[in-house]
């Protein structure tokens, strides 16, 4: 499953999110693994299709999209170098496919900041300059190897260069992915290495009312991080909306004039941030969202549901979401042509309903 690395300085509301992330069970039933780990939390990508889907199809139960998160600790200065929880911390970091940065920026003076004061330019400097660290360690154990075995042509020339230009990308203290097109970055050539700050970020703003309520605030905040992705919730705030009903989780964001909590944006914006997309399959016992890579082929989105599903491939049908809302039921996207065959070849489109046909 992909998970989502949670990481920021001490006293930044990462255990206050994190609890609301692990208390938000409702879905924990479904998704047995996500109760086994103490420290992943599990959160529903909200999609308001698979009520519709339901309904058409007399479902008995509805299954999201499950997005984990992995809870990873604390980062203080040194973190590369052994400070802290150090390396063990840093091998925890790796196994995640995208990092969600805690920053805070909510005003309580009865809440100590590790510095003194809250600055987020400044903390977010203190994380990103220890993955930076790491990775500039990553790279220089690399290179004699890399060159050695460009010497003796096992490799191209041209996949040093690419990791020389990720160096000097770090050493003036930018991170990877925020140089990737800047910098126009040879990925591919990188990915060998497992770069920390190669991952997909995403910032987590701990707000409070002053920001929560100020789109100009938002902004500022937004610009010093893009290209990255940027959410702004009230870590506190969403770990009490997990104990209440939906109703009344509804009520409670609108006092606080937002229309999503916060761990549904979180959700949402690391589906995006990750790069993936979601189809459907309905049927009188479930309707369900699958995960999958923007891109992904036919038969590779049969094989997140199980691997014979992928080999045994023959052909899916295939109906869009709004093709198959807008006729009502099945038989009608039939009769009006609207449901088509597609084989090996079809590239997915997010909201395909989809039933695969295969050879066991
Ligand atoms: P961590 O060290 O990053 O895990 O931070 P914690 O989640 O333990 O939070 C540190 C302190 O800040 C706790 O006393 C929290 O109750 C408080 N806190 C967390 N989030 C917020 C918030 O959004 N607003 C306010 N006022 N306090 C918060």
């Amino acid at each position: 499953a992909l998970t989502i690395g949670i990481v920021g300085l001490p006293n930044v509301g990462k255990s206050t999110l994190f609890n609301a992330l692990t208390r938000n069970q409702v879905l924990a039933a479904n998704y047995p693994f996500a109760t086994i780990e103490p420290n992943v939390g599990v959160v529903n990508l909200p999609d308001p299709r698979l009520k519709q889907l339901a309904e058409i199809f007399g479902s008995q139960r509805l299954l999201p999209a499950p997005v984990s998160f992995v809870d990873i600790a604390g980062i203080v200065k040194g973190a590369s170098e052994g400070e802290g929880l150090g390396n063990k911390f840093l091998a925890n970091i790796r196994e995640a496919e995208a990092i969600a940065q805690v920053v805070r920026v909510f005003d309580d003076p009865d809440v100590i900041h590790v510095d003194g004061k809250v600055d987020p330019r400044s903390d977010m400097e203190t994380i990103n300059t220890e993955l930076i660290l790491a990775d500039l360690q990553t790279i220089e154990n690399a290179i004699p190897r890399i060159e050695k075995e460009v010497k003796i042509k096992k490799r191209d020339a041209a996949e040093l260069a690419a990791i020389k230009a990720a160096q000097a990308v770090l050493e003036r203290g930018d991170t990877i992915f925020s140089s990737i097109t800047s910098d126009k970055l040879e990925m591919e050539h990188l990915k060998e290495l497992s770069l920390l700050t190669a991952k997909p970020f995403i910032y987590v703003f701990n707000a409070d009312e002053g920001i929560l309520g100020s789109p100009e605030k938002q902004d500022e905040l937004r610009s010093l991080v893009a290209p990255a992705d940027a959410i702004f919730l009230d870590a506190k705030l969403e770990s009490d909306l997990v104990e209440l009903d939906e109703e009344e989780a509804r009520e409670m964001l609108e006092m606080n004039g937002q229309d999503e909590s916060g761990l549904d944006q979180l959700a949402r914006v690391g589906f995006h941030t990750l790069g993936l997309q979601t189809y459907l399959t309905a049927g009188p016992k479930e309707t369900r969202a699958w995960t999958i890579h923007q891109g992904d082929t036919a038969p590779q989105a049969a094989g997140v549901i199980h691997s014979d599903f992928q080999r045994g491939f023959i052909k899916a049908e295939v109906v869009s979401f709004d093709d198959l809302i807008e006729a009502g039921s099945m038989a009608e996207a039939k009769s009006r042509g609207k449901v088509r065959i597609e084989g090996k070849e079809y590239v997915m489109a997010d909201g395909d309903v989809v039933e695969f046909r295969f050879n066991v």
